[in-house]
């Protein structure tokens, strides 16, 4: 079994951001970062996100409503952004509160400055293979991890357990795009596929978003197979000062007896949801200075 390591592909893609950033005449990239209330996983995430943006050289602006905030109020502040030319990329830190409408926050944000990738022209913009969109983080990040592990898609069987519009459905678009690395046969599965288990042996490539810990076991993966990993979930552990620790959708040491290629959580897939969006912000920054 050979481990892919996450966290050393995503440092050499922020190594080559840096440098490019660095090469740029003027003013730098700006992201702006939206955190709503100061739920503690956001948190941990918009600081991660912050320190590797300064890290780059990317300017970051942070925005921190209180959790009281209204839809309407949040609106304002994404046409705000939109309007600043000097904000490249903007991101909302997910979940949001129960009050506000998700989807339509992600609608809201310019689709030019959209570097999660989220909203309906970029998600539609990858089902047209169209290149000038954002592609969603974690999607693009696990392609990414394929490719700079030396995996062809081309003429494997792919299985995506999950079709979020974040991970499970772009992941599984991009494995399909008739392009180098992709051009998969893929196969979605979600909570209404009956029997999981016999589909999921039959993946050469097979990618659990599910968001249920230690989901995947040793039974439900073929020998020798690449199993990316994009769980992330918290489990009670009093052995932690946390008191819990992190654990992904696939029960690691089963599954990596006998998986050919496994990503571990954490250091797996979600250091390089970060990567990806810094690159989104990068490109935002020659796309809207061309435009
Ligand atoms: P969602 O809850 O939005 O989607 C989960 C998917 O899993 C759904 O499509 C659901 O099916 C499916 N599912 C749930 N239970 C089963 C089951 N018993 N059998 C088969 N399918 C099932 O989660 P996300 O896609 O947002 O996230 C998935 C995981 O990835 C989470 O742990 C999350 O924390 C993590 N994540 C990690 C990131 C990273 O950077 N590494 C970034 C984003 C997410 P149905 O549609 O039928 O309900």
């Amino acid at each position: 079994m050979e481990l892919i390591d996450g966290n050393l592909i995503a440092a050499a893609i922020i190594a080559e951001l840096k440098a490019e950033v660095a090469a740029l005449p003027g003013r730098k990239p700006c992201i702006a970062l939206v955190r709503v209330g100061d739920d503690p996983a956001s948190v941990s995430y918009v600081k991660k996100k912050e320190k590797t943006a300064a890290e780059i050289g990317i300017a970051g602006r942070i925005h921190l409503p209180p959790v009281t905030i209204t839809q309407a109020e949040l609106f304002a502040l994404i046409d705000q952004l939109n309007a600043d030319p000097g904000v490249d990329g903007i991101l909302v830190q997910s979940p949001l509160p129960k009050h506000i409408d998700e989807v339509a926050v992600f609608r809201r944000v310019s689709d030019k400055k959209d570097v999660d990738g989220f909203n309906t022209l970029n998600l539609g913009k990858v089902a047209q293979e169209d290149e000038t969109g954002f592609v969603a983080c974690t999607p693009a990040g696990i392609m990414a991890l394929l490719a700079r592990s030396g995996i062809d898609l081309k003429g494997k069987h792919v299985v995506v357990i999950g079709r979020s519009l974040i991970v499970g459905k772009p992941v599984a678009l991009l494995a399909l795009q008739k392009k180098a690395g992709a051009n998969g046969t893929v196969t979605i599965c979600h909570s209404g596929t009956s029997n999981l288990p016999a589909i999921t042996r039959q993946a050469d490539v097979l990618i659990a978003a599910i968001g249920r810990a230690e989901f995947v076991t040793a039974d439900m993966v073929k020998p020798g197979a690449v199993v990316i990993d994009v769980g992330i979930n918290r489990v009670p552990d009093a052995t932690k000062k946390t008191g819990y620790r992190l654990t992904g959708d696939v029960e690691f040491t089963g599954v990596s007896a006998i998986a050919g290629k496994i990503t571990p959580v954490p250091g797996g897939v979600g250091p390089m949801t970060v990567a990806m969006l810094m690159s989104n912000t990068v490109k935002a920054f020659r796309q809207n200075r061309s435009a």
